[in-house]
């Protein structure tokens, strides 16, 4: 991003030169302005003194102060004339709506498909509102409708819509359905109907759908998603009982959780137990209740060769007492919309995922895809890898 430049417009006052330099490279600077995980800031030159510049509020900044009726009026002059071919885009998070973004600045017919009620996908159905306020996603979004992108809601691609007749009917298809599938522990008791994985309550959480609150939980995950989970039901039981009992526990120790430090100590402050550094073994039942998760000290994850094969010490035992237990261990792909005659033509790459050329084009030339099934981890991976394959259905369908 033009970093040095936009923050050169904030001090010259031109927050509608600030606007486009965002726009430039990002098409959703009011939800970057809040959750992007600013990995920039932990290169900024100004930390090695001290603390870095706050650069993903300096984003907020613009963007917040540009009221959305402006928008057009201020970046209109980049769209081009309709150049007549048309692209297909498969679900509507930050990656499908930055490929549609950018090629509709290009000249494209775009239409999204999206299996859900509303546009967004995780930045609406698993960032919690408190983090990320639905306005703002959509100030972002109406944006890039009034580009003249057409979202069809409630279509699942491989069920109400295959990919091949996208194919057939459109020059080009992007996909970016991200990892919506939750990983379970598989350890004795996870197959009990109290046993949750965050992801879905989440999802019910955003929607605001009422869920089983009660008065002890377990989270398992030290991730942000765990975070996430863990603070939600902390605030709901908050509400329900006046009191909290989370406790959010994790293999990897304080030091090597993957979450946020910020979002530890959020989570302490809103009075959950963040309690890392040991592994689950079994969840206690009797008669049919959840009792608790047994665990024991986890000493190191991977062994010499990097391969995960956590290491335990069996005699040091713990015992977290819940009434129901919640995985957030990280999350899988969903890709049975590809049938088989598809899947066939297309070549994979590490862990499992598609290959893709620099362009997140596939092997099926007409087939490009990028966010998280491609590389992940966040928003600002997904708005880059569709901008990048917008430029490469253009090169692809146009020649430039
Ligand atoms: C709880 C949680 C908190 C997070 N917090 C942050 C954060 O603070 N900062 C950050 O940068 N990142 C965060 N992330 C990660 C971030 O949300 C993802 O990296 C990003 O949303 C991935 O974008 P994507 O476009 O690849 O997929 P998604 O955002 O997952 O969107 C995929 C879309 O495709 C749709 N879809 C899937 N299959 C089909 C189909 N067959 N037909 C039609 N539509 C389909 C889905 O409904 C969805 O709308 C968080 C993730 C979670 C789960
Ligand atoms: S989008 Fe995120 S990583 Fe990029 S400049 Fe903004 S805050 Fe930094």
């Amino acid at each position: 991003m033009g970093i040095p430049q936009y923050i050169a417009a904030i001090r010259n006052d031109d927050l509608e030169e600030g606007l486009r330099i965002l726009y430039d490279t990002n098409p959703l600077p009011e939800i970057c302005g809040r959750i992007c995980t600013h990995k920039c800031e932990t290169v900024c030159t100004i930390g090695h003194k001290g603390d870095p510049l706050s650069i993903r509020w300096l984003k907020r900044y613009i963007a917040d102060q540009n009221p959305s009726e402006k928008y057009k009026k201020i970046l209109e002059t980049e769209i081009l004339k309709k150049n007549g071919k048309k692209v297909a885009i498969i679900g509507s998070g930050p990656a499908g709506l930055s490929a549609a973004h950018y090629l509709a600045n290009l000249g494209y017919e775009v239409e999204i498909f999206e299996k859900l009620e509303k546009a967004g996908g995780m930045m609406r159905y698993g960032i919690p509102e408190y983090r990320l306020p639905y306005d703002q996603i959509d100030k972002d979004i109406n944006y890039i409708l009034s580009l003249g992108v057409k979202i069809h809601y409630n279509v699942t691609v491989g069920k109400d819509i295959t990919l091949k007749k996208l194919g057939e009917d459109f020059d080009a298809v992007f996909a970016g359905t991200g990892l919506h599938l939750g990983r379970s522990t598989r350890i004795e008791g996870t197959d009990h109907e109290n046993v949750y994985q965050s992801i879905e309550l989440l999802r019910k959480i955003t929607q605001g759908e009422e869920i089983y609150v009660p008065e002890k939980i377990v989270v398992i995950g030290g991730g942000n998603v765990a975070m996430d989970i863990t603070r939600s039901l902390a605030r709901l039981q908050n509400q329900k009982y006046g009191k909290v009992q989370v406790i959010a526990t994790s293999l990897e120790t304080e030091e090597k959780m993957p979450a946020d430090r910020e979002e530890v100590i959020e989570a302490r402050e809103e009075k959950a137990i963040v309690n890392p550094g040991w592994s689950p073994q079994r969840i206690e039942i009797v008669d049919g209740k959840i009792k608790g998760l047994h665990v024991v000290q986890c000493l190191s994850l991977f062994d010499e060769t990097g391969n995960f094969n956590p290491q335990c010490n069996m005699e040091n035992k713990n015992f977290f007492e819940a009434d129901m237990i919640v995985e957030s261990i990280g999350q899988g792909m969903d890709v049975s919309y590809i049938s088989e005659d598809i899947k066939e033509h297309l070549e994979l790459g590490p862990r499992g995922r598609f290959r893709v050329n620099d362009y997140f084009q596939t092997s099926l030339p007409w087939l490009f895809m990028g966010g998280d099934t491609i590389q992940g981890p966040d928003v600002i991976h997904g708005i880059a890898n569709g901008h990048k394959a917008a430029l490469g259905i253009d090169k692809f369908l146009v020649g430039e």
